[in-house]
C-alpha cells in the first residue's frame, strides 16, 4: 500500500509499504482522508518529537476493512474515526484521570504508523463510529475539533459571555463555532487573512477584526471598541508569540485566557506577571483531547459543527509530500490526502 513516511527530519517520501494486520483488539481502517496539520510540518522539520521511520497522519477517518481478534461492537464497513492518542493506563497521571498528560503517550501518526497511507491499524478503544451517511472527508476534522473541545471547556465560557478568538484556522474556526454552542452572544475572531475573516462569519462568528491594522488590543478593548474593557474569554488559536502576548490585554478583569496554540519549544514570549495579578488573570492551557473525541464525533455526525467551508483543498499522496514539507498556502484552511486521489 501507498504511505507517507517520515523517514528522517527533514525526509518524507512516498512509499510501498505492507499493508498492516490488525493486531488482537485492533481495527484495520481503510482510510478515506486524512487532514494535514500544523503538527505534522513540525514533525517533518524536527520541531515535534516523533521516532521515524513512521507514517504520519492523525486526523483520519475511514471505513473498517479488518477487525482483529478479540474486538467487539466494530465490524467491516462500519466508518470510524481516530482518536490518535493512546495514553498507558499505569502511570501517575493516567490514575488521576489526566490522560492527556500521560508520560507514555503514544500517537498514532507520530509513534506510530498513521493515516498518510491506504490504511492504518488502530486499537478499538480509540475508534468512534460515524454515520455511512456523512460526507466521508468531515470525519477527519473529528480529532481537532475534539482538541478544541477540550480548550472551551476549559474555558468555561457562559450563556452570554464574550470571547475573543485569535488566529482562523481550522482550530480557530472550530473555536468560534464551540463558543458560539457554549451560548456566547459575542464571538470576535481576529485573524490577518479576509477570506478566513469571511468564512468565520458564516460559521457564526458576530464580529472579526484584522490584527495587522493598528493596535488590536487597545482597539478592541477601548470604550468606544467591540469589547469595551476586554472579553471575558481569549481563546489563542494562532500559536505564535504575538498573539500569545496580546491574549492577556484582551481579556477584562478576572477574565479567562485558554492557550491552545502551540509554540516552538524553548521559545519565551513577554507576559506580564502583574497585570495577570493585578486583573485577576486566568491563564490556562489545553493540551490535546482528553475524552472529548467521542464529542466530536457526536458533533460532527450531527452537522452542528460545519466543517465543509474549511475544506481548502484534496489532494493526492505525491502532492502530500510536497504540502507538508512546505509552510500552508495563503489563505488555505485544511488541506486533506484523500487516497485514490493521484
Ligand atoms: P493554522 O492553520 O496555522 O492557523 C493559525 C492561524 O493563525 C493562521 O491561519 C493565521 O491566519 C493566524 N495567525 C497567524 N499570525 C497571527 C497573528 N499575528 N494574529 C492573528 N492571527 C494570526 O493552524 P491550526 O491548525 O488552526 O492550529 C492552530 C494552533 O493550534 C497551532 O499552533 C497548532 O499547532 C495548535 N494546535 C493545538 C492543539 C492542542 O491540543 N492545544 C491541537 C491542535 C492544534 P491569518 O493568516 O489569517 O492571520
Amino acid at each position: 500500500m501507498k504511505a507517507l513516511r517520515l523517514e528522517a527530519t527533514g525526509k518524507l517520501a512516498l512509499r510501498e509499504v505492507e499493508r498492516p494486520d490488525p493486531g488482537v483488539g485492533e481495527l484495520l481502517v481503510r482510510v478515506e482522508a486524512c487532514g494535514i496539520c500544523g503538527t505534522d510540518r513540525h514533525l517533518f522539520l524536527g520541531e515535534f518529537p516523533s521516532k521515524p521511520p513512521v507514517t504520519l497522519g492523525h486526523e483520519f477517518c475511514g471505513i473498517i476493512e479488518r477487525v482483529g481478534d478479540g474486538v467487539s461492537g466494530f465490524r467491516e464497513g462500519m466508518r470510524v474515526t481516530g482518536d490518535p492518542n493512546i495514553a498507558c493506563g499505569q502511570c501517575p497521571e493516567c490514575q488521576r484521570g489526566r490522560v492527556n498528560l500521560c508520560h507514555n503517550l503514544q500517537a498514532t501518526g507520530i509513534h506510530r504508523d498513521g493515516g498518510f497511507a491506504e490504511y492504518v491499524c488502530i486499537p478499538q478503544q480509540k475508534a468512534f463510529e460515524l454515520p455511512l451517511a456523512l460526507p466521508p472527508l468531515h470525519g477527519a476534522f473529528c480529532e481537532p475539533l475534539a482538541c478544541c473541545i477540550h480548550g472551551v471547556d476549559l474555558a468555561e465560557i457562559r450563556t452570554g459571555s464574550s470571547v475573543v478568538v485569535l488566529g482562523g484556522g481550522v482550530i480557530g474556526l472550530l473555536v468560534v463555532q464551540l463558543a458560539r454552542l457554549a451560548g456566547a452572544t459575542k464571538v470576535v475572531l481576529v485573524t490577518r487573512s479576509e477570506e478566513k475573516r469571511r468564512v468565520a462569519e458564516r460559521l457564526g462568528a458576530t464580529a472579526n477584526a484584522d490584527p495587522s491594522v493598528g493596535d488590536i488590543v487597545s482597539r478592541l478593548t477601548a470604550h468606544d471598541g467591540l469589547l469595551p474593557g476586554g472579553a471575558d474569554v481569549v481563546i489563542e488559536c494562532a500559536g505564535v508569540a504575538e498573539t500569545i502576548e496580546q491574549a492577556p490585554g484582551l481579556a477584562r478583569r478576572g477574565g479567562t485566557v485558554v492557550i491552545l496554540g502551540v509554540m516552538p519549544q524553548g521559545v519565551k514570549v513577554a507576559i506580564e506577571p502583574f497585570d495577570l495579578l493585578f486583573r485577576e488573570i486566568k491563564l490556562v492551557s489545553s493540551f490535546i483531547n482528553p475524552f472529548t473525541h467521542r464529542r466530536a464525533a457526536e458533533l460532527i455526525a450531527s452537522g452542528t459543527i460545519q466543517v465543509e467551508p474549511l475544506i481548502s483543498r484534496r489532494i493526492g499522496f505525491k502532492e502530500g509530500v510536497e504540502a507538508i514539507s512546505n509552510p500552508a498556502r495563503k489563505g488555505e484552511i485544511r488541506a486533506l490526502v484523500v487516497p485514490g486521489i493521484d
